[in-house]
Parts: structure tokens; sequence; C-alpha cells
């Protein structure tokens, strides 16, 4: 598939800007372009030009949706941030709040997937010298940060929609130029694409991006399928474009003769589309390859009611092929009259018709907004209901915080079919296909959801799993309190379908836990600073030091599970504020131990200290190598050593990483028992804790011990009493305060 695209050279883009742009918008444009040009130089696309053209490619892909100057500066330079030395406050300082903002948005949607190329070396099947599970892992990985990356993009769309239409420009110039990427890559991006960006672009209403990132991934997905549809297409071509020519002079004389002034066109055919219908009609390649599809441009809606009139009553129409999107148009909010009649030759022919405003919506979706405005436009209905689909979408969805769920969600509740039911009153409410009344219930309240009981469909009484279908009159039974039950999450009742309901549901649950969880937790750690000795706790920084914003939330992370005890206290010991406290009020001992010592160049020899001088810390010292015994550690200046004359056994060594330990008193009560001092040395022993002092105090069945141990950190502190309270007969053991 080797082919090249043509080069947008930063002249033609100049042109290619709205008449409309100032002097200054197109100083700007040009500044932006020096910036990325200087910026970039030097990297290279995969295809061997220069980087610079892609970001050109990118702003002239925007230019063509007549975006405003701040977006198409923006496309220039979207991708200087994460690649290139330059800084947001570069950006900022030279352009502005909003093209820094724009470019923000757009950096941290391709920040993930940065980290999923790096771990594409493993994940694609690495080197050969990794384990089957690492693979594994590294593709679960791979999976998540993908998910992450089309989760955070929904989440821009709901801030910034330009975000996003500089982010689909961005992906139709990857597409265009995909023939010069690695094989393995090509396809899962083109996948990716089709998955997910091309039915975003159709949710926004952007056909224009849409099919094109369509066709551009249906030739890497399925190439065999795509070659077979676009060889027979234009082998065809010339004979249907007469035919089309025919057409559209027949209909112009018959649509003038009832004073209809239409302005015709052939519908291209786009080769996924085709490919789709084909499968999901089941219909052969030749019916659908054959139909004939024009479009009907007419200045108002009643022409478009008035022309389709015309053609119904001159050609028979086919049954159920009449769509009438402009009384209910769909929810990307396009709008159009659909037919198909027999023409005259005894085949089909399509017919679309509709007006100029609702042609340019259906080409630009959302991005017509901006060409609104340069027509000084006011109101655009079509942008603000389009915008609060969004809000209202997002809303829900930053309370996900799962991205593989929130991707699911996405693919089920955006981009499946939809159905249209309505209210007791009325209202239509737009729902995914297959949803049940309790995705009714909580769409048109939550708390209506929470207290769902059971549904009237069309007035007859139905069971909760039943599902919508368009028309459907929906009512909801309620319970006066109460809330949702566990089963309505399992997904083998099939009682919920959509994200929307499933999330809402998932939150009151959590609800209900969160109260018990936060008192649970906070008892938990209290607890446990209180074994330890520790009065004083700033319970804000240490929840931020861990990641929570509030103590509260540190208190339920610790109450679920999600975040244990341990965790807490090692992060407490470690951070700098504490360090005073992990003393725990004890004085450091340095234990010159002879494992504390570390012999050069025979490592793991057995060693002692030399009893004629006592070595300490800090000493100049020397490993004399003794008969059978291993090594003895000297002072250098020891009399012992200056005297000897077989320097041969001599060895260099040095002090090692001296170990602190910090003497801790202890007070362990139990009932009293045989072993139970011996089973706590046994336990000491086994954590390398050396018992300072003991002093046992027994009266008649309660025994009161008092340690003192030499400990290395508060862990390891916690780790002990934990294990001690854990002994038979012991009622509790936690550290005396010091001072
Ligand atoms: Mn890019």
């Amino acid at each position: 598939m080797q082919e090249t695209i043509k080069v947008i050279t930063f002249e033609k883009l100049m042109e290619q800007l709205p008449e409309h742009y100032t002097v200054a918008d197109r100083e700007l444009v040009q500044r932006a372009y020096r910036v990325a040009e200087e910026a970039h130089r030097g990297q290279k696309r995969h295809s061997g030009e220069p980087y610079i053209n892609h970001c050109v490619a990118v702003a002239s892909i925007l230019a063509d949706l007549r975006m405003p100057p701040e977006v198409i500066i923006a496309g220039l330079l979207h991708d200087t941030v994460e690649d290139t030395p330059l800084t947001l406050e570069d950006i900022r300082r030279d352009f502005g709040d909003t093209v820094a903002n724009l470019v923000n948005g757009v950096t941290k949607l391709t920040n993930l997937p940065r980290v999923s190329r790096g771990d594409q070396h493993a994940a694609d099947g690495g080197n050969g010298s990794q384990l089957p599970e690492e693979i594994e892992a590294a593709k679960t990985r791979k999976q998540d940060l993908k998910s992450e990356t089309l989760r955070k993009t929904f989440l821009a769309m709901g801030e910034d929609v330009r975000v996003v239409l500089i982010k689909l420009a961005d992906r139709l110039h990857n597409m265009r130029t995909l023939y010069a990427a690695p094989e393995e890559k090509q396809k899962r991006i083109a996948k990716e694409t089709l998955d997910i960006f091309a039915p975003l672009a159709n949710r926004l209403g952007i056909w224009q991006i849409k099919w094109e990132l369509e066709d551009l991934s249906f030739r890497y997905v399925n190439p065999e399928k795509y070659k077979e549809i676009a060889s027979q297409l234009s082998e065809k071509r010339p004979d249907r474009e007469a035919q089309i020519e025919a057409i559209k002079k027949n209909l112009s004389q018959l649509l003038a003769k009832h004073n209809i002034h239409a302005e015709i066109s052939g519908r291209p055919k786009h080769i996924y589309s085709i490919y789709k219908k084909m499968t999901q009609k089941g219909k052969p390649f030749d019916l659908v390859r054959d139909v004939r599809a024009v479009r009907l441009i007419v200045p108002d809606i009643p022409s478009c009611y008035a022309a389709l009139g015309v053609i119904h009553t001159h050609w028979r129409p086919i049954p159920g092929e009449f769509d009438d999107y402009i009384a209910a148009p769909k929810d990307n909010f396009y709008q159009s009259l659909h037919t198909a009649v027999i023409y005259d030759d005894k085949r089909p022919l399509e017919v679309q018709i509709r007006t100029p405003e609702m042609h340019m919506n259906a080409e630009y979706g959302i991005a017509s907004h901006w060409r609104y405005k340069e027509g000084g436009r006011v109101s655009d209905k079509a942008f603000e209901e389009r915008i609060n689909w969004l809000r209202r979408m997002m809303e829900w969805r930053s309370e996900v915080s799962d991205a593989q769920e929130f991707v699911e969600g996405m693919k089920t509740d955006v981009f499946q079919d939809r159905v249209y039911v309505f209210t007791p009153r009325g209202d239509i409410i737009d729902l995914a296909a297959g949803s049940t009344p309790i995705d009714f219930a909580y769409h048109v309240h939550t708390d209506i959801g929470h207290r769902c009981r059971g549904a009237r469909v069309n007035g007859k009484l139905v069971p909760l799993y039943q599902e919508l279908k368009t028309g459907d009159q929906v009512e909801i039974l309620t319970a006066k309190r109460g809330g949702p039950s566990r089963d309505w999450l399992n997904p083998n009742l099939g009682l919920v379908k959509t994200q929307r309901a499933r999330s809402k549901i998932k939150a009151w649950f959590k609800k209900q836990e969160v109260e018990q969880n936060l008192a649970q937790g906070r008892a938990a750690l209290e607890h446990e600073l209180h074994r330890l000795g520790i009065t004083e706790t700033n319970f804000e920084n240490l929840a931020r030091e861990l990641g929570y914003k509030t103590p509260d939330e540190l208190f339920i992370a610790i109450g679920t599970g999600d975040l244990s005890i341990s965790r807490v206290i090692r992060r407490f010991a470690e951070s700098e504020e504490n360090a005073d406290t992990l003393v725990i009020g004890a004085q450091p001992k340095e234990s010159p131990s002879a494992n504390a010592i570390e012999v050069v160049g025979l490592k793991g020899l057995l060693s002692q200290m030399a009893k004629c001088c006592t070595p300490m810390p800090g000493d100049q010292i020397v490993g004399y190598i003794t008969r059978g015994r291993g090594a003895t550690i000297h002072r250098q200046d020891c009399p012992n050593i200056l005297r000897l004359k077989d320097k041969e056994r001599l060895l260099q060594v040095g002090w090692g990483k001296v170990e602190h330990t910090y003497p801790v008193h202890i007070k362990i009560r139990a009932y009293d028992r045989k072993g139970l001092m011996s089973d706590i040395s046994t336990l000491l022993d086994s954590e390398g804790v050396n018992i300072a002092d003991v002093s046992v105090n027994a009266n008649h069945t309660i025994a009161s011990l008092d340690l003192t141990i030499e400990v290395k950190n508060l862990d390891q502190l916690s780790r002990i009493l934990t294990r001690i309270e854990n002994l038979p007969n012991v009622i509790e053991a936690h550290r005396v305060k010091p001072g």
C-alpha cells in the first residue's frame, strides 16, 4: 500500500485560512509556524519527511473546518511540548492562555501512549528472554494504558471540545500517513481508530472526518475486503457517473416543474460504509454497490417535504427505506429526509433531502459552530445542545475511575444504537439499545432509579429485565424509600444495561459503606499509632503523602482494605517531618557487630572483633586471617598487628554500613502461662532483635512483662508488636511512651 501523500506547505496553509482572519491573526499563525519549525528541526516522521510537515498538515485539517486562529496555532504547536524542549510556559508567554491550554490539553492526551510505547517491546513479544507472565503483565499494562488514554480523551471533551478537534485532526493525519509506520503498529492504530475515533467523530457529527478515518482504518484492518470493494467500485465508476448525471438532469427538470429549486449532487460512496451495509443488511455486494445515491439541497424545510412529495408521487418508494430525521433528528443532531425509490430503470435510487444549514451541520457537526460564528449568527442551538450533551455525559463519567470500565461504558452508551422511549408525560428519553426499565429510571432521575421496584410499559406490567423498544411508553413504579438491589449489578441477570445506571448503583452501595469504612479505618490507625507510642500525628500531611486528598479518604482506604496499616506506618516513618519520631524518643545505638563489617575481596568470610583492641566504628581497621576461625578485625594501630611479621595474612577491610538500632521500651500483658517468655524471645530472635532488658511481674493470672528491645525502625516495631499479640494468651503489646 505504498503511496505518497501530498505535502501541505506552509504557504498553502496560509492561503487556506478563513478569509475573515485579520492581519494580526495571520501574523500569529506565521509566528507559531516559525516556533514549531525551529522546535522540531531535525526530527523526522516514519516516512522520513521533516516532522513539521505533520504539524502543518494538522493545522490545515483544522483550517478546512474553519476553526478560529487559536485552534490553528495550537494545531501547529500541538506536539512541541511533548517532543521538543519548548515548554508550556514558553507557549503561554508567546501565544497566551488559550493556546497554551489547548496545547496542554492535547499534550495530556498524548502523554500516556508514550509510556505505552515504552512497553511496546515487552508487549509485542520482547526479546525472547522474558518470562511468559512478564509478557502477559506488560500486555495488561498496555491495555490499561490504552484505556486510560481514551478515558482522558473523553474527559477532555467535557472540558474543551476544541482539544478533541485537534486530537481528531492529529489522528486523521496520522492515519493518512500510516503506510509509513511499522507494520505491527498499523493494525493496532487502525483498529483503535475504527473502534473509538471514527465513532467519536460521528458522535460529534463531523462526517468529513468520520468517513475518512473509517476508510483509512478499514484498509489496514481488513486489506482484502478493502481492495475488493475499492477495485470493483473503480471498475464501474464511469458507468455509474454517467447514470448519476442523467438522474440529476431528470430530477432537476421534474422539481423545476413544481417550482422547487434544488442543488443536486451525486453522493460519493465510501468503502467502509458499503462494507457495513453489506454485512449488516446481509445484502449481496452487487446490490449495495450498484445503488445510486443523490443528495438534494433545498432552501428551507417546507421545500424538503415538497421535494419528497414530488419524488414519492413520481417513483414508487421502497417500503421501510423512508426516514424523517428532520422531525426526529439523530442523536448526533443529524437532520435530513432519507428515502429510496424504484427509478425508471427499475433499480433503486437513494435520495437525501436537506437544507443548506442541515448540510453544513451534517458535514462539520460540532465544528460548524465556528462557521456560524464567523457569519455573525448569535444563536447556535445545536452547539449549545451538543455541549450540554457532552457535559451531561462527562458528569457521571468523571466518577468512574477504572479506565477499562469507562471505555466499555463509552462503547455501549455512546456508540451503540439508541432507542427512544417516552415518559408518561410524553418526554422523549434517548437510551442505549437494549436498555431496561431500570436504565430508564436512572436516566430520568438517580433517586427514581434507586427506588425503582417495577415498571409498566405501554400500560402493562413488565419484568425489570425487559428490553425497551423505540416508541415504548415507560412508567416506573417506585417504593417510598430504600435502595437498589445487589442483583442489579449481576451481569447474568441482564437487569441493567447502561454504564450510567451501573455506576450510579455502585455509587449508592459505596456511599452506604463509606461511613462504616471511615470509622473502622480511623479506629484501626489510631490504635496502631497508640500502640507505637506515637501521640502526635499530622493526619493531613500523612494523607497527602500517601496520595489522598483528606484524612477521611485515608481512613476509608484503610477501612476498605485498599491500604494496609503497615504501608501507612512505613510511610509515616520515612517522611522527613517524622525523622525524629523514627528515633521514637530513643538514642540510636551503633552496634559494631561483626556483620556490620565488609571484608574487601572476601565477602562472606566469617569474622569477629579482636578482643585486644576492640575496634569501634570510625577506627582504621584491618583484618587478620586466623587458622580456621575466619578473620579477626583489629585496629590498624593495634600493637599485635604492628608487631606482626607475616603481613601476608592481613586483609584490607572497611566498615560497612553501620546499622543503627533504637532501644525501645515495650509492655506486654498476658494470661500467664508456661513458656510465654521463651516464645517471646524466640520471636524476637527470629526478627534479629536484641533484648536489652527484661522484667517480669506476675500477679495471679495476669503477667506483665517490661522489655527493652533494640529495633531498627518503626516498621519493624509495628510488626513485632503484632506478632507478639498473636501469641497464645497475650492480651496486648504496646510501646511505653518515651519520656
Ligand atoms: Mn501529532
